[in-house]
Protein backbone atom coordinates (compact mmCIF):
# COMPACT_ATOMS: atom_id res chain seq x y z
CA UNK A 1 0.00 0.00 0.00
CA UNK A 2 2.59 2.30 0.97
CA UNK A 3 4.48 1.65 -2.74
CA UNK A 4 1.29 2.58 -3.95
CA UNK A 5 0.58 5.91 -2.23
CA UNK A 6 4.07 6.95 -3.20
CA UNK A 7 3.51 5.65 -7.21
CA UNK A 8 -0.31 7.42 -7.32
CA UNK A 9 1.15 10.60 -5.69
CA UNK A 10 3.72 11.18 -8.33
CA UNK A 11 1.29 10.68 -10.66
CA UNK A 12 -1.17 12.89 -9.21
CA UNK A 13 0.64 15.83 -8.21
CA UNK A 14 3.96 15.68 -10.44
CA UNK A 15 5.96 15.46 -7.20
CA UNK A 16 7.77 13.27 -4.24
CA UNK A 17 5.24 13.10 -1.40
CA UNK A 18 7.05 14.51 2.25
CA UNK A 19 4.68 12.82 4.41
CA UNK A 20 3.59 9.27 4.18
CA UNK A 21 2.14 7.92 7.64
CA UNK A 22 -0.62 4.56 7.89
CA UNK A 23 -2.90 2.90 10.53
CA UNK A 24 -3.87 -0.57 10.26
CA UNK A 25 -7.85 -1.81 10.37
CA UNK A 26 -8.37 -4.49 12.94
CA UNK A 27 -10.06 -7.51 13.86
CA UNK A 28 -11.73 -7.78 17.22
CA UNK A 29 -11.13 -11.45 18.18
CA UNK A 30 -13.93 -11.16 21.10
CA UNK A 31 -15.35 -8.68 23.19
CA UNK A 32 -18.61 -6.94 20.77
CA UNK A 33 -20.76 -4.02 21.71
CA UNK A 34 -18.82 -4.08 25.14
CA UNK A 35 -16.74 -1.06 24.78
CA UNK A 36 -19.60 1.53 25.16
CA UNK A 37 -20.61 -0.16 28.33
CA UNK A 38 -17.46 0.28 29.88
CA UNK A 39 -16.30 -3.11 29.40
CA UNK A 40 -13.94 -5.21 28.03
CA UNK A 41 -12.60 -5.47 24.26
CA UNK A 42 -9.76 -8.26 22.48
CA UNK A 43 -9.01 -6.42 19.28
CA UNK A 44 -5.51 -6.74 17.51
CA UNK A 45 -4.40 -4.79 14.51
CA UNK A 46 -4.81 -6.75 11.20
CA UNK A 47 -1.51 -6.12 8.51
CA UNK A 48 -4.79 -4.08 6.15
CA UNK A 49 -3.54 -0.47 6.22
CA UNK A 50 -4.50 2.65 5.10
CA UNK A 51 -1.58 4.60 3.64
CA UNK A 52 -1.56 8.70 3.31
CA UNK A 53 1.00 10.21 1.02
CA UNK A 54 1.26 13.96 1.29
CA UNK A 55 2.84 16.76 0.72
CA UNK A 56 2.36 20.53 1.39
CA UNK A 57 0.38 22.58 -1.25
CA UNK A 58 1.81 24.33 -3.86
CA UNK A 59 0.51 27.46 -5.84
CA UNK A 60 -0.54 25.34 -8.84
CA UNK A 61 -2.78 22.99 -6.79
CA UNK A 62 -5.34 25.43 -6.75
CA UNK A 63 -6.47 25.42 -2.89
CA UNK A 64 -7.32 28.46 -0.91
CA UNK A 65 -4.45 29.42 1.64
CA UNK A 66 -6.55 26.92 4.50
CA UNK A 67 -7.03 23.97 2.41
CA UNK A 68 -6.07 20.36 1.24
CA UNK A 69 -6.97 18.00 -1.23
CA UNK A 70 -7.09 14.05 -0.95
CA UNK A 71 -7.85 11.59 -3.28
CA UNK A 72 -8.90 8.18 -2.20
CA UNK A 73 -7.94 4.93 -4.09
CA UNK A 74 -11.39 3.63 -2.50
CA UNK A 75 -13.81 5.62 -4.36
CA UNK A 76 -11.74 7.13 -7.24
CA UNK A 77 -12.63 10.70 -5.53
CA UNK A 78 -10.75 13.85 -4.74
CA UNK A 79 -12.11 15.45 -1.68
CA UNK A 80 -11.08 19.42 -0.75
CA UNK A 81 -11.49 20.23 3.76
CA UNK A 82 -10.60 22.53 5.55
CA UNK A 83 -7.06 22.53 7.71
CA UNK A 84 -8.52 25.21 9.84
CA UNK A 85 -9.79 24.97 13.35
CA UNK A 86 -13.33 25.94 13.54
CA UNK A 87 -15.38 23.99 11.28
CA UNK A 88 -18.02 23.09 12.60
CA UNK A 89 -19.81 19.56 12.51
CA UNK A 90 -22.94 21.32 10.59
CA UNK A 91 -20.78 22.47 7.44
CA UNK A 92 -19.76 18.98 6.89
CA UNK A 93 -22.79 17.32 7.28
CA UNK A 94 -24.50 18.54 3.71
CA UNK A 95 -21.39 17.14 1.84
CA UNK A 96 -23.48 14.20 0.49
CA UNK A 97 -21.21 13.67 -2.48
CA UNK A 98 -18.11 12.99 -0.69
CA UNK A 99 -20.02 11.52 2.66
CA UNK A 100 -15.92 10.14 3.45
CA UNK A 101 -14.49 13.55 3.98
CA UNK A 102 -16.34 13.97 7.06
CA UNK A 103 -14.24 11.22 8.69
CA UNK A 104 -11.07 13.66 7.45
CA UNK A 105 -12.63 17.01 8.24
CA UNK A 106 -13.19 15.87 11.81
CA UNK A 107 -9.85 14.80 12.36
CA UNK A 108 -8.15 17.61 10.92
CA UNK A 109 -10.57 20.39 12.88
CA UNK A 110 -10.28 18.81 16.09
CA UNK A 111 -6.21 18.26 15.65
CA UNK A 112 -6.29 21.84 14.65
CA UNK A 113 -7.61 23.17 17.47
CA UNK A 114 -5.80 20.43 20.06
CA UNK A 115 -2.64 22.04 19.05
CA UNK A 116 -1.61 19.80 16.24
CA UNK A 117 -2.74 22.22 12.93
CA UNK A 118 -1.95 20.77 9.40
CA UNK A 119 -0.86 23.01 6.86
CA UNK A 120 -2.53 23.34 3.72
CA UNK A 121 -1.20 19.81 1.81
CA UNK A 122 -2.30 17.84 -1.15
CA UNK A 123 -2.26 13.85 -0.58
CA UNK A 124 -3.34 10.89 -1.28
CA UNK A 125 -4.93 7.79 0.46
CA UNK A 126 -4.44 4.14 -0.59
CA UNK A 127 -6.30 1.28 1.32
CA UNK A 128 -7.06 -2.49 1.35
CA UNK A 129 -8.88 -2.36 4.43
CA UNK A 130 -12.47 -3.17 2.93
CA UNK A 131 -14.71 -0.11 3.41
CA UNK A 132 -17.68 -0.81 5.70
CA UNK A 133 -16.98 -4.49 6.29
CA UNK A 134 -16.57 -4.16 10.10
CA UNK A 135 -12.99 -4.39 10.07
CA UNK A 136 -12.94 -0.57 10.89
CA UNK A 137 -11.89 1.54 7.95
CA UNK A 138 -13.51 4.34 9.75
CA UNK A 139 -10.87 3.95 12.42
CA UNK A 140 -7.84 3.63 9.81
CA UNK A 141 -8.78 6.75 8.37
CA UNK A 142 -9.55 8.67 11.31
CA UNK A 143 -6.08 7.78 13.21
CA UNK A 144 -4.03 8.45 9.56
CA UNK A 145 -5.25 11.71 9.20
CA UNK A 146 -4.40 12.52 13.12
CA UNK A 147 -0.70 10.86 12.20
CA UNK A 148 -0.56 13.02 9.41
CA UNK A 149 -1.61 15.57 11.80
CA UNK A 150 1.63 15.19 14.02
CA UNK A 151 4.33 14.50 11.48
CA UNK A 152 3.25 17.76 9.89
CA UNK A 153 2.70 20.11 13.25
CA UNK A 154 5.78 18.20 14.18
CA UNK A 155 4.63 17.16 17.49
CA UNK A 156 3.74 13.86 19.08
CA UNK A 157 0.04 13.41 20.77
CA UNK A 158 -0.33 12.21 23.89
CA UNK A 159 -1.75 8.57 22.64
CA UNK A 160 -4.71 8.29 24.75
CA UNK A 161 -5.83 11.82 23.44
CA UNK A 162 -5.44 10.64 19.89
CA UNK A 163 -7.34 7.90 20.22
CA UNK A 164 -9.91 9.83 21.65
CA UNK A 165 -9.98 12.68 19.28
CA UNK A 166 -10.42 10.55 17.07
CA UNK A 167 -13.27 8.67 18.56
CA UNK A 168 -14.76 11.92 18.78
CA UNK A 169 -14.53 13.09 15.04
CA UNK A 170 -16.70 9.93 14.01
CA UNK A 171 -19.24 10.75 16.63
CA UNK A 172 -19.48 14.36 15.60
CA UNK A 173 -18.42 14.77 12.20
CA UNK A 174 -19.73 11.02 10.45
CA UNK A 175 -22.54 11.03 12.95
CA UNK A 176 -21.30 7.47 14.16
CA UNK A 177 -21.32 7.05 18.60
CA UNK A 178 -18.92 4.48 17.93
CA UNK A 179 -16.89 3.39 21.41
CA UNK A 180 -13.17 3.60 21.47
CA UNK A 181 -11.71 -0.15 20.57
CA UNK A 182 -11.74 0.55 16.97
CA UNK A 183 -9.56 3.78 17.29
CA UNK A 184 -7.35 2.40 20.12
CA UNK A 185 -6.65 -0.75 18.23
CA UNK A 186 -6.08 1.45 15.09
CA UNK A 187 -3.34 3.63 17.28
CA UNK A 188 -1.69 1.75 18.82
CA UNK A 189 -1.81 -2.41 17.99
CA UNK A 190 1.46 -4.08 17.81
CA UNK A 191 2.76 -6.55 15.72
CA UNK A 192 2.66 -10.47 17.63
CA UNK A 193 0.09 -9.29 20.07
CA UNK A 194 -3.75 -8.32 20.94
CA UNK A 195 -5.22 -6.13 23.00
CA UNK A 196 -7.33 -6.39 26.13
CA UNK A 197 -8.77 -3.04 26.92
CA UNK A 198 -10.46 -2.01 29.34
CA UNK A 199 -12.69 0.32 27.70
CA UNK A 200 -13.34 2.05 31.01
CA UNK A 201 -9.89 2.76 31.95
CA UNK A 202 -8.56 2.67 28.63
CA UNK A 203 -5.78 1.27 29.75
CA UNK A 204 -4.80 -1.40 26.96
CA UNK A 205 -3.04 -4.93 28.10
CA UNK A 206 -0.76 -6.41 25.23
CA UNK A 207 -1.00 -9.90 25.16
CA UNK A 208 0.80 -11.93 23.17
CA UNK A 209 -0.18 -14.08 20.26
CA UNK A 210 2.81 -15.65 18.84
CA UNK A 211 2.08 -19.11 18.54
CA UNK A 212 3.16 -20.45 15.03
CA UNK A 213 0.68 -23.44 14.95
CA UNK A 214 -2.46 -20.80 15.39
CA UNK A 215 -3.85 -18.42 12.78
CA UNK A 216 -6.30 -15.83 12.43
CA UNK A 217 -8.64 -16.66 9.31
CA UNK A 218 -10.55 -13.52 8.13
CA UNK A 219 -13.82 -14.20 5.84
CA UNK A 220 -15.86 -11.20 4.68
CA UNK A 221 -19.68 -12.33 3.95
CA UNK A 222 -19.94 -9.49 1.35
CA UNK A 223 -22.91 -8.72 3.26
CA UNK A 224 -24.20 -5.34 4.08
CA UNK A 225 -27.73 -5.57 5.07
CA UNK A 226 -29.60 -2.63 4.39
CA UNK A 227 -30.09 -0.58 7.88
CA UNK A 228 -32.45 1.97 9.15
CA UNK A 229 -29.25 3.18 10.82
CA UNK A 230 -31.73 2.93 14.56
CA UNK A 231 -29.82 -0.33 15.07
CA UNK A 232 -27.04 0.46 16.51
CA UNK A 233 -28.47 3.85 18.45
CA UNK A 234 -31.26 1.22 19.92
CA UNK A 235 -28.80 -1.06 21.55
CA UNK A 236 -26.82 1.34 23.09
CA UNK A 237 -30.35 2.59 24.18
CA UNK A 238 -31.18 -0.41 25.95
CA UNK A 239 -27.91 -0.72 27.58
CA UNK A 240 -27.95 2.28 28.64
CA UNK A 241 -31.71 1.91 30.41
CA UNK A 242 -30.89 -1.55 31.32
CA UNK A 243 -27.91 -0.13 33.72
CA UNK A 244 -30.09 2.55 34.51
CA UNK A 245 -32.45 0.13 35.96
CA UNK A 246 -30.38 -2.02 37.59
CA UNK A 247 -28.37 1.00 39.73
CA UNK A 248 -24.91 0.97 37.92
CA UNK A 249 -22.70 3.21 36.20
CA UNK A 250 -22.97 1.10 32.80
CA UNK A 251 -23.60 -2.27 32.64
CA UNK A 252 -19.75 -3.15 32.93
CA UNK A 253 -20.25 -3.42 36.62
CA UNK A 254 -23.76 -5.64 36.87
CA UNK A 255 -23.69 -9.34 37.17
CA UNK A 256 -25.81 -11.80 35.98
CA UNK A 257 -27.18 -12.29 39.68
CA UNK A 258 -27.93 -8.91 39.53
CA UNK A 259 -29.84 -8.78 36.50
CA UNK A 260 -31.65 -11.57 37.64
CA UNK A 261 -32.43 -10.26 40.83
CA UNK A 262 -33.79 -7.26 38.45
CA UNK A 263 -35.86 -9.28 35.39
CA UNK A 264 -39.36 -7.87 36.60
CA UNK A 265 -37.77 -4.21 36.22
CA UNK A 266 -36.59 -4.95 32.68
CA UNK A 267 -38.67 -4.88 29.25
CA UNK A 268 -37.61 -8.52 27.86
CA UNK A 269 -35.43 -6.73 25.30
CA UNK A 270 -33.26 -4.82 27.82
CA UNK A 271 -33.01 -8.14 29.76
CA UNK A 272 -31.15 -9.41 26.69
CA UNK A 273 -29.53 -6.88 25.18
CA UNK A 274 -27.92 -6.62 29.31
CA UNK A 275 -27.26 -10.42 29.46
CA UNK A 276 -25.32 -10.64 26.16
CA UNK A 277 -23.03 -7.68 27.39
CA UNK A 278 -22.63 -9.12 31.04
CA UNK A 279 -21.76 -12.59 29.74
CA UNK A 280 -19.82 -11.11 26.76
CA UNK A 281 -17.65 -8.95 29.41
CA UNK A 282 -16.35 -12.45 31.12
CA UNK A 283 -15.61 -14.28 28.20
CA UNK A 284 -13.77 -11.33 26.87
CA UNK A 285 -11.44 -11.34 29.95
CA UNK A 286 -11.43 -15.31 30.05
CA UNK A 287 -10.32 -15.65 26.68
CA UNK A 288 -7.44 -12.82 26.65
CA UNK A 289 -6.02 -15.48 29.75
CA UNK A 290 -6.57 -18.35 27.21
CA UNK A 291 -4.56 -16.53 24.78
CA UNK A 292 -1.90 -15.82 27.24
CA UNK A 293 -2.40 -19.42 28.33
CA UNK A 294 -1.95 -20.98 24.37
CA UNK A 295 -5.19 -22.87 25.18
CA UNK A 296 -7.00 -22.40 21.74
CA UNK A 297 -9.56 -24.84 22.75
CA UNK A 298 -10.68 -22.59 25.20
CA UNK A 299 -10.74 -19.83 23.49
CA UNK A 300 -12.03 -20.83 20.55
CA UNK A 301 -14.86 -22.23 23.20
CA UNK A 302 -15.92 -18.59 24.16
CA UNK A 303 -15.63 -17.28 20.58
CA UNK A 304 -18.58 -20.01 19.97
CA UNK A 305 -20.45 -18.74 22.81
CA UNK A 306 -19.86 -14.99 21.94
CA UNK A 307 -21.71 -16.00 18.75
CA UNK A 308 -24.45 -17.52 19.50
CA UNK A 309 -25.10 -14.62 22.17
CA UNK A 310 -24.90 -11.97 19.11
CA UNK A 311 -27.44 -14.18 17.36
CA UNK A 312 -29.85 -15.02 20.15
CA UNK A 313 -29.60 -11.99 22.50
CA UNK A 314 -27.91 -8.96 21.06
CA UNK A 315 -29.36 -10.12 17.62
CA UNK A 316 -26.87 -8.73 15.48
CA UNK A 317 -26.15 -11.72 13.45
CA UNK A 318 -27.67 -12.66 10.04
CA UNK A 319 -28.61 -15.63 8.00
CA UNK A 320 -25.22 -15.41 6.13
CA UNK A 321 -22.97 -15.12 9.09
CA UNK A 322 -25.13 -17.80 11.06
CA UNK A 323 -24.07 -20.10 8.02
CA UNK A 324 -20.06 -19.25 8.23
CA UNK A 325 -20.26 -20.07 12.02
CA UNK A 326 -22.39 -22.85 11.60
CA UNK A 327 -19.76 -24.26 8.91
CA UNK A 328 -16.74 -23.71 11.36
CA UNK A 329 -18.65 -25.92 14.04
CA UNK A 330 -18.97 -28.51 12.01
CA UNK A 331 -15.20 -28.82 10.62
CA UNK A 332 -14.31 -28.62 14.33
CA UNK A 333 -11.12 -28.99 15.72
CA UNK A 334 -9.93 -31.76 14.35
CA UNK A 335 -10.70 -30.51 11.05
CA UNK A 336 -8.52 -27.71 12.29
CA UNK A 337 -10.82 -25.25 13.56
CA UNK A 338 -10.88 -23.39 17.04
CA UNK A 339 -14.00 -21.57 17.25
CA UNK A 340 -15.21 -18.72 14.72
CA UNK A 341 -17.69 -15.46 15.33
CA UNK A 342 -18.67 -12.68 13.91
CA UNK A 343 -16.71 -9.44 14.60
CA UNK A 344 -17.91 -5.74 14.23
CA UNK A 345 -20.96 -3.69 14.60
CA UNK A 346 -23.34 -6.64 13.26
CA UNK A 347 -25.46 -7.62 10.67
CA UNK A 348 -22.97 -8.73 8.29
CA UNK A 349 -19.11 -7.68 7.44
CA UNK A 350 -16.76 -10.37 8.75
CA UNK A 351 -16.26 -13.05 10.89
CA UNK A 352 -12.97 -14.33 12.66
CA UNK A 353 -12.25 -17.86 12.75
CA UNK A 354 -9.59 -19.16 14.95
CA UNK A 355 -7.27 -22.02 13.04
CA UNK A 356 -4.97 -24.48 12.93
CA UNK A 357 -1.76 -23.16 10.57
CA UNK A 358 -1.82 -26.20 9.25
CA UNK A 359 -5.28 -26.30 8.08
CA UNK A 360 -5.34 -22.59 6.89
CA UNK A 361 -5.25 -23.38 2.79
CA UNK A 362 -7.87 -26.56 3.15
CA UNK A 363 -10.20 -24.19 5.64
CA UNK A 364 -10.00 -21.39 2.77
CA UNK A 365 -11.45 -23.56 -0.19
CA UNK A 366 -13.69 -25.13 2.41
CA UNK A 367 -15.40 -21.59 3.53
CA UNK A 368 -15.21 -20.30 -0.14
CA UNK A 369 -16.91 -23.12 -1.70
CA UNK A 370 -19.58 -24.40 0.71
CA UNK A 371 -20.89 -20.48 1.32
CA UNK A 372 -20.71 -19.83 -2.32
CA UNK A 373 -22.69 -23.46 -2.71
CA UNK A 374 -25.20 -21.62 -0.44
CA UNK A 375 -25.17 -18.10 -1.05
CA UNK A 376 -23.72 -17.73 -4.34
CA UNK A 377 -21.15 -14.82 -2.76
CA UNK A 378 -17.97 -14.83 -3.52
CA UNK A 379 -16.32 -14.29 0.04
CA UNK A 380 -12.61 -13.14 0.40
CA UNK A 381 -10.73 -14.60 2.62
CA UNK A 382 -7.42 -13.81 4.32
CA UNK A 383 -4.99 -14.53 6.97
CA UNK A 384 -3.59 -12.20 9.09
CA UNK A 385 -0.74 -11.87 12.35
CA UNK A 386 -1.63 -9.23 14.69
CA UNK A 387 -0.15 -5.62 12.78
CA UNK A 388 1.40 -2.88 13.98
CA UNK A 389 -0.67 0.56 15.05
CA UNK A 390 -0.47 3.81 13.34
CA UNK A 391 3.07 4.54 11.89
CA UNK A 392 5.30 7.43 10.66
CA UNK A 393 6.52 5.94 7.68
CA UNK A 394 9.07 8.26 6.28
P1 LIG B 1 -15.93 0.14 8.76
O1 LIG B 1 -15.26 1.07 9.70
O2 LIG B 1 -16.36 -1.13 9.39
O3 LIG B 1 -15.12 -0.11 7.52
P2 LIG B 1 -17.78 2.34 8.64
O4 LIG B 1 -19.12 2.48 8.06
O5 LIG B 1 -17.57 2.66 10.06
O6 LIG B 1 -17.28 0.87 8.29
O7 LIG B 1 -16.77 3.28 7.82
C1 LIG B 1 -16.70 3.20 6.43
C2 LIG B 1 -16.69 4.60 5.84
O8 LIG B 1 -15.45 5.28 6.16
C3 LIG B 1 -16.71 4.60 4.33
O9 LIG B 1 -18.02 4.53 3.83
C4 LIG B 1 -16.05 5.93 3.99
O10 LIG B 1 -16.96 6.99 4.13
C5 LIG B 1 -15.01 6.06 5.08
N1 LIG B 1 -13.69 5.54 4.66
C6 LIG B 1 -12.96 4.63 5.31
N2 LIG B 1 -11.79 4.39 4.69
C7 LIG B 1 -11.76 5.18 3.61
C8 LIG B 1 -10.83 5.40 2.55
N3 LIG B 1 -9.67 4.75 2.48
N4 LIG B 1 -11.16 6.31 1.59
C9 LIG B 1 -12.32 6.98 1.65
N5 LIG B 1 -13.24 6.81 2.61
C10 LIG B 1 -12.98 5.93 3.59
MG1 LIG C 1 -16.16 1.98 11.39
Amino acid sequence: MKAQAISQFVKLYGREPKWVVSAPGRVNLIGEHTDYNDGFVFPMAIERRTVIAAAPAEPSDGLGESEAKIWSNANDQIGVVSVAPGVAPVEVAPNEELPWTAYIQGTLTLCAEAGFPAQPFVAVIASDVPLGGGLSSSAALEVSVATLCEVISGKTMDPVKKCLLCQKAEHEYAFMPCGIMDQFISNLGQPDHAMLLDCRSCVPEMVPLTDPAVSILVIDSKVKHKLTGSEYPDRRRACKEAAEILGVKALRDATMDMLNAAKDKLTPTQYIRAKHVITEDARTVEAAAACKANDWVKMGKLMYESHLSMRCEFQITCTELDYLIDLAYTKGVDGGVYGARMTGGGFGGCVVVLVKTDAVEDLKAYFFNEYKAKTKIDAPIFVSRPGKGSAIES
